[in-house]
């Protein structure tokens, strides 16, 4: 199939970005939080629900943030899956704090959330709960045992951009939640991200945060006469160039979304045959999520070997790729984290995970095509 190969990812343009980002050839405002910056931070705010959304230069940024403003201090625990990626730790790590390593669900891949309160310990200071792709974690359940031992809640909604958990916008549901534009996700500003701040409190520290501990955001609003150095803080905003991007990408947050949904559910039909065969499963969205269609992905059913099974997707011209290794098993995570047990789940999970081709603007034909190979390449991977 040389020349008709299905590429994993497009980025895909809607159409005004680089007009947008042109119309700052007249306003020379081109540093951050300009125009563009507050037209994308309100419109997250009105359409999440959150207190206060700032954009940042990325989501690992934005998780740095919380870090920050939480002030983790070295040897405090936040509570996480393995099953992720690495910023989602990292961004603890750099101020001294432990990843602590809880299983996920064998259902939805999240954090399981009846596994969480076994690995509290009195130097726990948060949970960092993953919507793994665009599919939310059991919140309510989550934030009920945070509330009860006094923890902070941090979403890595990295991949939950649109997605809703009972009617209510991810990243808005914790204390913070974190947003990534990055160019492999659902909205796009080549690199990007947002900190959604929901509990008040914290609103005015994570603007010192990310103006590199100046209270300059005051300043700008002319509530003080002058700005000074406050507190710790980096340089965690992006420009107009990029807001100016963003801005013609959240014009049509839901047409994109709804693009994804479309061959997302191509695919759902599609696997269903071969699921029925007990080839491999399909994921499960509980009733109570709406999701975004971040992401298509398959559990290969045991016997069938990945690597063969990517192999023969490969040479058939189809990108597939797998995700994660978690992170309990690699070398930074055995340095800097721990695991609470023996994640079994996230083992097993993490081993026969494939994820296929999903982007804005594939064809209709795609999925049923995948379906095929995949059903030809699963029968030669039979171990
Ligand atoms: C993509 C992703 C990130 C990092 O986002 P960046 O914007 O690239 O920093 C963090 N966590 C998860 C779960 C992600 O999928």
């Amino acid at each position: 199939m040389k020349g008709q190969s299905i590429p994993f990812n497009s980025p895909h343009l809607t159409g005004n970005e680089f007009a947008y980002v042109a119309e700052l050839a007249s306003t020379r405002k081109l540093a951050g939080d300009g125009q563009f910056t507050k037209w994308c931070s309100d419109w997250i705010e009105r359409r999440t629900g959150c207190a206060r959304a700032l954009l940042t230069h990325s989501c690992t940024a934005a998780l740095e943030m919380a870090a920050l403003l939480l002030d983790i201090q070295p040897g405090d625990e936040i509570i996480m899956p393995s099953y992720t990626f690495v910023s989602t730790a990292n961004a603890f790590v750099l101020r001294g704090g432990v990843p602590v390593f809880v299983d996920i669900r064998e259902d939805t891949l999240n954090l399981d959330e009846r596994l969480i309160e076994a690995a509290i310990t009195p130097r726990t200071r948060a949970i960092v709960p993953v919507h793994y792709a665009g599919v939310s974690c059991e919140m309510d359940a989550i934030n009920e045992i945070a509330l009860r031992h006094g923890l902070k809640v941090v979403e890595d909604a990295a991949q939950g951009v649109m997605s809703r958990y009972r009617g209510r916008a991810l990243g808005a549901l914790g204390d913070l939640g974190a947003f990534s534009f990055h160019e492999t996700k659902n909205v796009i500003s080549g690199e990007g991200g947002a900190l959604l701040v929901n509990d008040p409190a914290l609103v005015l520290r994570a603007e010192i945060i990310r103006e590199k501990g100046t209270d300059r955001s005051r300043f700008f609003r002319g509530e003080i006469d002058k700005y000074t150095w406050q507190e710790v803080g980096s340089s965690y905003l992006p420009s107009e160039l990029i807001a100016a991007f963003l801005r013609a990408q959240l014009e049509h947050a839901e047409a994109l979304t709804a693009n994804r949904m479309t061959s997302w559910n191509h695919y759902h039909d599609c696997f269903a045959g071969l699921e029925a065969q007990g080839l491999l499963r399909r994921p499960i969205i509980p009733v109570h999520c709406d999701h975004n269609a971040h992401m298509y992905y398959v559990l290969l059913a045991d016997g069938i070997d990945r690597q063969c099974v990517l192999d023969g997707l490969k040479a058939a011209g189809v990108s597939s790729v797998f995700h994660y290794v978690p992170l309990h098993a690699s070398p930074g995570g055995k340095r800097y984290g721990k695991a609470q047990g023996a994640l079994e789940v996230t083992v097993r999970q993490a081993e026969r995970l494939v994820r296929l081709p999903l982007w804005v603007g594939m064809d209709a034909e795609h999925p049923a095509q995948i379906a095929h190979t995949m059903a030809r390449v699963l029968n030669a991977a039979r171990r």
